[in-house]
């Protein structure tokens, strides 16, 4: 994984990171009287890799979007990369450093993979067409996809569209990567394909991010294991804890009906 992983592996939330990316605290989120995050806080390592579990409806999503601003966070603060999330000011800032991945993968339908994956680079970083050009099929041969450039989202399957989506989100050249169940609208012979990339992407340093049930990339891949109960941390730890001895009543309910 990477070269941070074993210190970053006994970090617990009070701790701070070595390099700290992400420093959130007490993070709170109301939707009308609703409080969907009770007072988060973490601290993610530069290189880290934490993937986050918990029952539906716990505020994995929740969080994952309050960390890039795609909904504000009512409550406590969020630096990341030492920018403050507060308010427009620092909005552009952020989506830069930070790419995002949904489980429905959001690609523009009227546009080409490559253009997808141009659109943002030639827009919002003013890089040169023929510069984001090259640089989005070096992405498309990364994520193995390089001969679909020039097709259109429908034409492609579930994995290869997920895959571009992930290629578009890199273009951005991003600190941080996002991904909100990122394999969970994909057929199960697709699935594999796109956590080959993310297995890839983790080896390269990559800070992530993942909000996924997929057990085998969590053993494999994480560094931390969070598990979210009804909007909050229950649980920070490894990934051998977790699944061999996970502490939280509620984290051993939820192992027993998806091992
Ligand atoms: P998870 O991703 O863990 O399944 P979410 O973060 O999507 O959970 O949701 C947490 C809680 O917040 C849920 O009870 C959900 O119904 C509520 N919620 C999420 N988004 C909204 C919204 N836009 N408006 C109202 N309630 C919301
Ligand atoms: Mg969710």
């Amino acid at each position: 994984m990477t070269q941070t992983s074993t210190a970053a592996a006994s970090l617990s939330t009070s701790a701070p990171a070595a390099q700290p990316i992400i420093v959130a605290r007490d993070v709170r989120k109301h939707f009308g009287a609703f409080e969907a995050l009770r007072g988060v806080s973490l601290t993610v390592g530069r290189g880290e890799v934490v993937v986050i579990i918990g029952p539906s409806g716990s505020g994995k999503s929740t969080f994952i979007r309050t960390l890039n601003a795609l909904d504000p966070h009512d409550g406590g603060t969020i630096e990341v990369d030492g920018i403050p999330l507060d308010g427009a000011r620092h909005l552009d800032e952020i989506r830069r450093e930070v790419g995002m991945v949904f489980q429905s993968f959001n690609l523009f339908p009227h546009l080409t993979v490559l253009e997808n994956i141009t659109l943002a680079p030639t827009r919002v970083r003013k890089t040169s067409k023929a510069e984001a050009e090259k640089r989005g099929l070096e992405l498309l041969r990364r994520v193995g996809i390089e001969e679909q450039a020039h097709k259109y989202p429908a034409q492609l399957s579930g994995g290869q569209q997920q895959r571009v989506a992930i290629a578009r989100a890199l273009a951005m050249d991003p600190q941080i990567m996002l991904f909100d169940e990122p394999t969970s609208a994909l057929d199960p012979e697709m699935i594999k394909e796109v956590l080959d990339v993310m297995k890839e992407l983790a080896r390269t340093g990559m800070t992530m991010l993942v909000v996924t049930h997929e057990m085998g990339f969590a053993r494999e891949v994480a560094d931390r294991i969070l598990f979210f109960d009804q909007g909050n941390i229950v649980e920070d730890t490894t990934p051998e804890q977790f699944y061999n001895n996970p502490q939280h009543e509620r984290a051993q309910a939820f192992l027993s009906k998806i091992l």
